[in-house]
């Protein structure tokens, strides 16, 4: 779950990281009011969840609050990756000497938290691991002690030759630390953390993700989802307790478990097509599930293909094949489907499938193929 930096900057000053006040405007006129009570310049920024909101133009100084109130008006018309802002954020400006880069990942590799930091902060970090990888110093906190004292103190010396600026940042780093494994987060970064010429430390960007499968036991994080910043799509496939995720390619992919539907995708490429989405029905074949994912399948117009890939295991190939048969009973598809079941009860789902008009089949290979070739619009 992504959440937006006004949250996330909210989160790191409740563990005690110095971030600059700041309000949250929905028009113009809140922000221009934002900005008079902060008395001086401010800083408007795009509450979205996308990164390089500055590139986008979605990060703007203001000197006055009647120049706050026209950037807020700039920035609240923008689509910034898709994705309309709703809502800016407004914070007095700071003076910058220099940025820093500070971010926290579960680095599913090493099986432990790393922490990144760099002095070219204010970049997108995978800018610089690509031009200057020497540049970023990585250090992995070990499960079983945490983030050990001396590793933040080495982090922050890292960034800063003045002995009282690197204290300022190794406590930051130490607090960035237990804001992320007490949000249950993936991902935690400061980017850029700045030097004021007060010799202060601050953090002046926050941005968390948060690990979807920690939500249950941290129902304070999870209220903090924006399901209107979100995927329409994937907003409802959530509902209707379906795995969605939309991509960019043309054949819509339907298919029973997480594994199968990755499998399914490589095989699309293989094929030398491009999957639309990646979808988990899961075990059932409840025909309300499968109405909702051909629903899900087909809104996305870049889809010209569809994928019915069933392997049935507890999951009965006739059942789903009632389902298939009810759903496109109930709503009209407008493009091919390619359907593939096989396992228990394959010959009964096939035969109901076929006293329907649908022809269905069991090679994976076969139905694949069959299916890249109809999105290349092939019959
Ligand atoms: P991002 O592009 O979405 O990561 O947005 P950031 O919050 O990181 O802002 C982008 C850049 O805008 C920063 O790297 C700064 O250079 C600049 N910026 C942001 N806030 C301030 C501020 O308060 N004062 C000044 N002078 N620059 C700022
Ligand atoms: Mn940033």
């Amino acid at each position: 779950m992504n959440i937006h930096e006004y949250q996330a900057r909210r989160i790191f000053a409740e563990h005690g990281i110095p971030v600059p006040e700041s309000e949250v405007a929905k028009t113009p006129e809140e922000a221009a009011a934002a900005a008079e009570r902060f008395g001086g310049p401010v800083v408007v920024k795009a509450q979205v969840h996308a990164g390089g909101r500055g590139k986008a133009g979605g990060v703007k100084l203001a000197a006055t609050p009647g120049e706050a109130r026209s950037r807020a008006e700039a920035i609240l018309g923008l689509e910034i990756k898709g994705i309309e802002v709703r809502s800016v954020l407004v914070a007095p400006a700071e003076d910058i000497e220099s940025e820093a880069y500070v971010g926290i990942v579960l680095d599913r590799a090493r099986r432990a938290d790393t922490i990144m930091v760099s002095s070219e902060g204010g970049v997108d970090i995978e800018e610089v691991a690509e031009t200057m990888p020497e540049a970023i110093r990585k250090v992995a906190v070990d499960p079983r002690y945490g983030l050990l004292n001396h590793q933040a103190a080495q982090l922050g010396h890292h960034l800063y030759e003045d002995p009282r600026v690197a204290r300022q940042a190794s406590s930051i780093i130490a607090k960035l630390y237990r804001a992320y494994r007490a949000s249950g987060a993936t991902l935690a970064e400061i980017n850029p953390m700045i030097v004021n010429p007060a010799g202060e430390v601050k953090a002046i960007d926050a941005k968390m993700n948060i690990d979807d499968n920690a939500l249950f036991r941290l129902p304070d994080i999870a209220a903090l989802r924006d399901t209107e910043a979100e995927n329409p799509a994937e907003v409802r496939a959530r509902d209707a307790e379906l795995s969605y995720i939309q991509l960019d390619g043309n054949v819509g992919c339907c298919v029973n478990g997480a594994g199968l539907a990755m499998a399914t995708m490589d095989l699309v490429k293989y094929y030398g097509g491009e999957p639309a989405n990646f979808l988990d029905i899961g075990g059932s074949s409840n025909p309300d599930k499968v109405v909702a994912a051909l629903e899900l399948i087909t809104e996305d117009p870049n889809v010209n293909s569809i994928l019915f890939n069933i392997f049935g295991g507890i999951t009965r190939c006739d059942d789903v094949a009632n389902g298939i048969v009810e759903a496109t009973s109930r709503m009209e598809l407008g493009v091919p489907i390619t359907i593939r079941l096989t396992g228990t009860n394959e010959e009964e789902g096939v035969a109901i499938l076929a006293s329907h008009g649908f022809e269905a089949m069991v090679d994976m290979d076969r139905a694949v193929e069959t299916a890249v070739h109809h999105g290349r619009g092939g019959g």
